[in-house]
């Protein structure tokens, strides 16, 4: 276990990243993460780093403060420098981070907390615990860690643990809910924050276009290896008539899942010409993160994802060979 606040004895400036296309737990434990670090450490410069989270998190404590990511459009010539004496990775490896990776060359220590089975840890101070429901999961510990008496824990910090939570375990419903998940989550809800409203307010609403989205992926939704496979997919120009972006597919692959019979099921969507960002789930059978990271991507064994290049149907051809050496 990692003392936070030991490693940033002395630090200045800190900068606290998750992956790019950031969900529900990587903005959990960056935001408790911030919280925490914000209020234990008022002399330190403390920023969160993140590309845009959707706006249904806007209800977190300092998602409006995040130093937005521009590294996706601009590249790193426009990434504004900044020399963090310590840089906190959350829910992810340096090299998805997008802006946070360019400021790892830069950082004067680093630290990763994650629960990516495929994760080998970046930097020197790791707390990597692949059995852990979450990244925030894990961000409660070290928070605790350091602060045993919880001093510094608050309502808003157990909303914003408690929201990560909420949603890589699909509302405690995934596997990945241990006895210690389900523990930890009484003890958050205790701090009194509204949990009914933030689970359907982040988790369960859609808004019009994305559940005709859902519709339409679902209408147009393939079955092959005897129906232990479901695919579907949106093009760019599909999206485009939507005005869709990545957010807007959220839970699409989730819905597929359930699908009676299936084992693996497939989301994908185009993010360039011939360039798909894929989403595999799984019911157990199958190690998806096997299959994602044989495509240069990774994950959990129930979720994982990666990005491929060519058709749709080379991509799933090339799944489908991957996935039926585990079939
Ligand atoms: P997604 O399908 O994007 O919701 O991701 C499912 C799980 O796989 C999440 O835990 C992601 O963090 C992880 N994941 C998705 N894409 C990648 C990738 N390219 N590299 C590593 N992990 C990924
Ligand atoms: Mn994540
Ligand atoms: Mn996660």
């Amino acid at each position: 276990m990692i003392n936070i606040l030991e490693i940033c004895k002395g630090a200045k400036k800190i900068g606290i990243t998750g992956h790019i296309r950031p969900d529900g737990d990587c903005v959990g434990s960056v935001m408790a993460m911030w919280q925490f670090l914000t209020k234990a450490l008022p002399g330190a410069d403390v920023e969160a780093v993140l590309q845009k989270p959707s706006p249904v998190f806007e209800c977190i404590k300092g998602v409006t403060k995040i130093l937005e990511d521009v590294s996706m459009e601009q590249g790193e010539a426009a990434m504004p420098q900044r020399n963090y004496d310590v840089l906190i990775i959350c829910d992810s490896i340096a090299e998805r981070t997008g802006m946070g990776a360019h400021y790892a060359k830069t950082a004067g220590r680093i630290v990763n907390i994650d629960h990516h089975i495929s994760n080998t840890g970046s930097g020197e101070y790791t707390y990597i615990v692949p059995e852990a429901s979450s990244a925030s999961e894990l961000v409660y510990h070290v928070i605790h860690e350091a602060d045993p008496e919880g001093d510094y824990m608050d309502a808003e910090l157990a909303k914003t643990i408690y929201m990560g939570i909420v949603h890589d375990t699909g509302v405690f419903q995934y596997s990945n809910t241990s006895p210690q998940t389900l523990c930890l989550a009484a003890k958050l809800v205790e701090y009194g924050f509204d949990f009914s409203k933030l689970i359907d307010e982040t988790f369960y609403e859609k808004t019009y276009v994305q559940n005709q989205i859902l519709g339409r992926a679902l209408l147009e939704s393939i079955r092959f290896m005897d129906g232990k496979c479901i695919v579907s997919g949106i093009d760019r120009q599909t999206m485009a008539f939507y005005g869709a972006t990545s957010r807007d597919f959220e839970g699409i692959v989730n819905q597929l899942r359930i699908t009676k019979g299936v084992e693996v099921a497939i989301f994908m969507y185009e993010t360039d010409t011939l360039q798909y960002k894929v989403s595999l789930r799984s019911k157990g059978g199958v190690d998806v993160s096997k299959v994602a990271v044989f495509f240069g991507g990774g994950g959990h064994v129930r979720a994982a994802g990666c990005n491929m290049t060519g058709t749709f149907h080379d991509v799933v051809n090339n799944l489908s060979e991957q996935i039926g050496l585990q079939l």
